[in-house]
């Protein structure tokens, strides 16, 4: 089970992945009201909502600081 990298809910993969729709570069996009996720350093980071997202945007070296 994914948590979110900021709050720590636990995040439903199945629905944080369910196909909304498609970017022009083909990439998959997310429901933001079921999580959403961010390309961050070569790794999807996953989140509950867009505020969460929104934050680790901001400042990802805090979220990223207690991980090995
Ligand atoms: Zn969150």
């Amino acid at each position: 089970m994914m948590k979110c990298l900021v709050c720590g809910k636990a995040i439903d993969l199945e629905d944080a992945e369910t196909k909304t729709g498609e970017t022009a570069f083909g990439a998959k996009e997310v429901d933001p009201s079921k999580g959403t996720r961010q390309f961050h350093d070569g790794i999807w980071y996953y989140f509950d909502t867009l505020n969460c997202r929104s934050k680790f945007t901001v400042s990802p070296q805090r979220y990223l600081a207690g991980k090995t």
